[in-house]
């Protein structure tokens, strides 16, 4: 019972804590608008290109392989080095443009056609289900799917976003990217999962970088956990 009162006592500390950090983002960069829903097919593989690089690499490849293959067709018989060549400029292009072309064969196989437009009606817990079993298809990229793509209210955890909830005491030091992706579902105040999503990376691009992070620019300093916090020469008040 008292473990159950103090898991509870938990939960609602930091889901006070994420609103708090939801508004003060808010209030510094903005309440991001809602993205019109799109092709679940194009965000998928556009996320895969976007694995273990940055945004500018991904987009570059995900146009170059727009340009070189218009027709998602096309790459159902394409040679896996030319798909390749297309998507050299995101890395790993090797293993991206063999999930690609398998992810591909399978929606064809499973829809009867190149359109993963039933994502639009699917439950989070059933794409999940889903998608994730498929081959270089990982949480991140179906959750960031349901986001923009679908418009649904859950919470992808990208590069930035687990290191500051880390830095912040509220994803626990230790657990993997899936495990916090996982956890933070029912903390996110309803309704602002997009708004978070995208002001944390918004930080950790521009405030909590992964070295030297400019804490003393961040609103953040008093309900952060960091140990190592870099106040500036004089030391911010908190
Ligand atoms: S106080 Fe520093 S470590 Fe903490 S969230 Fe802000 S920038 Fe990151």
């Amino acid at each position: 019972m008292t473990q159950t009162r103090s898991n509870i006592g938990q939960i609602k500390e930091l889901r006070h804590k994420l609103t708090v950090v939801e508004r003060r983002l808010e209030k510094l960069f903005g309440a991001p608008e809602k993205p019109r829903p799109s092709s679940p097919l194009e965000s998928m593989v556009h996320t895969i290109l976007s694995q273990n690089t940055n945004d500018t690499n991904s987009g570059r490849a995900f146009r170059s392989l727009r340009k070189s293959f218009p027709r998602w067709e096309m790459l159902l018989d394409a040679p896996a080095d030319k798909i390749a060549r297309a998507i050299r400029v995101g890395g790993l292009a090797n293993q991206k443009s063999r999930n690609i072309k398998d992810f591909l064969k399978w929606v064809k196989h499973t829809y009867g056609r190149l359109n993963l437009d039933a994502m639009h009606r699917m439950s989070p817990a059933e794409a999940i289900e889903t998608f994730t079993t498929l081959k270089g298809i990982g949480l991140k990229t179906v959750y960031v799917t349901l986001l923009f793509a679908c418009g649904a209210d859950v919470f992808p955890v990208d590069t930035h976003i687990y290191r500051i909830l880390k830095r912040l005491g509220i994803a626990p030091e230790k657990a993997s990217r899936d495990k916090v992706t996982e956890m933070m579902q029912p903390l996110v105040p309803r309704g602002k999962s997009l708004s978070l999503h995208i002001n944390l990376i918004e930080l950790g691009r521009r405030i909590c970088t992964a070295r030297q992070p400019r804490c003393y620019e961040c609103p953040l300093t008093d309900v952060c956990l960091y140990p190592e916090k870099n106040l500036g020469p004089a030391g911010k008040v908190c």
